[in-house]
């Protein structure tokens, strides 16, 4: 696995699965996914500009010794861990707004949030001009949001969604999991639960209701869209999926179904 510190030295056209590091297997079910179809880089960076002010850029978990060690397992080509310099040099003043999408669902609470993710992203399609790139469905609202980037600014690169990979109890993977308290672990499922509830009908009140008796503090969102063009749905439509964020304490959550 070649490891490639300087954006001078990146290979090109080869898949590209993007990451913020602290590896589960969600990201290696994106590199399975990733090696099916050829030459694969994996990039590390957590990015500032996706956090908010008094969100946890600082606290983010990082191990990269941990994290090497796992690729190297997946067998991946090359590993691409950009200096801040090859990604935000001095003085870059560049934005990309993405519009009232970014300002939906997640981006209620996280306003700048998905203009931060579309500016990495396009950054990391155009340093490393992938041919294809894979995100995981778990973070819906941003696939959706990369697709259109990409239609819109005829990026030449082919997105893949990769489904969601679970704990055993049915909590989705991520690398924030790491903040719970076992106590909190215990609680966490509950939000799939609920997912599955509400599809079965029940009432979204309700079911926010629950949460908070479970132990949840806060409920951002439970909505129903449109998973083609994330309009507002109902539950009975053909192509509804249910989306979720919702906080555990100190820990933010998001899942949906
Ligand atoms: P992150 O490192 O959290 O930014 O995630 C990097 C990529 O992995 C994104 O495309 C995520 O959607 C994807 N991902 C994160 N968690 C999961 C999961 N549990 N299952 C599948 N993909 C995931």
């Amino acid at each position: 696995m070649q490891i490639i510190r300087d954006k001078k030295e990146l290979p090109k056209g080869y898949n590209l699965v993007p990451t913020m590091g602290y590896l589960h297997s969600g990201h290696l079910s994106l590199i399975k996914q990733a090696k099916l179809h050829g030459k694969t880089l994996v990039s590390i960076f957590v990015n500032p500009t996706q956090f908010g002010k008094n969100e946890d850029f600082s606290t983010y978990p990082r191990d990269e010794e941990r994290d090497i060690k796992l690729l190297e397992q997946a067998g991946i080509d090359a590993l691409y861990l950009p200096k801040i310099a090859d990604i935000y040099p001095d003085g870059f003043s560049t934005s990309i707004s993405i519009g009232s999408i970014g300002q939906e669902l997640c981006g209620k609470s996280r306003p700048t949030h998905f203009d931060g993710v579309a500016l990495i992203v396009t950054k990391l399609l155009m340093q490393t001009a992938a041919k294809k790139a894979f995100f995981g469905e778990k973070d819906f609202q941003q696939l959706f949001i990369i697709r259109k980037i990409v239609a819109e600014l005829d990026l030449p690169t082919e997105i893949f969604g990769v489904p969601t990979m679970r704990e055993g109890d049915g909590l989705a993977m991520s690398s924030r999991n790491s903040y719970l308290s076992s106590k909190e672990r215990k609680i966490a499922p509950k939000l799939y639960q609920i997912l599955n509830e509400i599809k079965t009908g029940m009432d979204i009140e309700i079911a926010k209701e629950k949460l908070l008796s479970y132990g949840f503090s806060r409920i951002d969102y439970i909505e129903i869209r449109n998973a083609k063009n994330l309009k507002k749905a109902a539950i009975n439509d053909s192509d509804a999926i249910i989306l979720t964020a919702a906080w555990l304490g100190k820990t933010r959550l998001i899942d949906n179904l």
